[in-house]
């Protein structure tokens, strides 16, 4: 069976997470902004690609250095004796502050990851894994990803668009 993906972010669902009809979330917070997923299937498909384009091709903005701009999550994780919280983080930026943003994950996870019972010992090497694995096989740089198509969509249902295509 293969492993649920987050309708939101994308992220693998090992446990729990929030349930409605086909989709899933990995938590409250990608839930939310899943229910918009549902006012952005009216978005016409040119106007949202020529938003992903503009994203792709553009600057990071995070570094100001050239792109292409993707997706690139960053998971982490911390313990503290029977607590263990643990979080996957999208952040559209360019390759180089992605595996950044990675690397920061697995040496936080590293850390803070494993000191809880019993989930701190299973999520950390889960989490350090996932930003390696980020960090190994970043996405297509010719071609934006299915992540950065859902976030633009998002972008402009909710107006947050830095430019709108009129
Ligand atoms: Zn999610
Ligand atoms: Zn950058």
């Amino acid at each position: 069976m293969p492993m649920p993906k987050c309708s939101y972010c994308s992220s693998m669902i090992l446990f729990g997470g929030v349930r409605e009809g086909e989709l899933r979330f990995c938590n409250a917070e990608c839930h939310e902004g899943g229910a918009l997923i549902a006012g952005m299937r009216e978005i016409p498909e040119d106007t949202v690609r020529q938003a992903v384009w503009k994203i792709h091709q553009g600057p990071c903005l995070l570094c100001g250095g050239q792109g292409p701009v993707d997706v690139h999550a960053s998971h982490r994780v911390w313990s503290a004796l029977v607590v263990s919280s643990w979080t996957s983080k999208p952040q559209i930026s360019c390759r180089r502050c992605g595996i950044k943003a990675q690397l920061g994950g697995a040496l936080f996870s590293l850390g803070l990851g494993w000191w809880g019972l019993p989930w701190g010992l299973v999520m950390a090497p889960v989490q350090i894994v996932r930003n390696l694995w980020g960090i190994a096989k970043g996405p297509d740089p010719l071609e934006p990803s299915e992540e950065l198509n859902q976030i633009a969509r998002i972008q402009i249902a909710t107006g947050t668009a830095t430019d709108q295509v009129p």
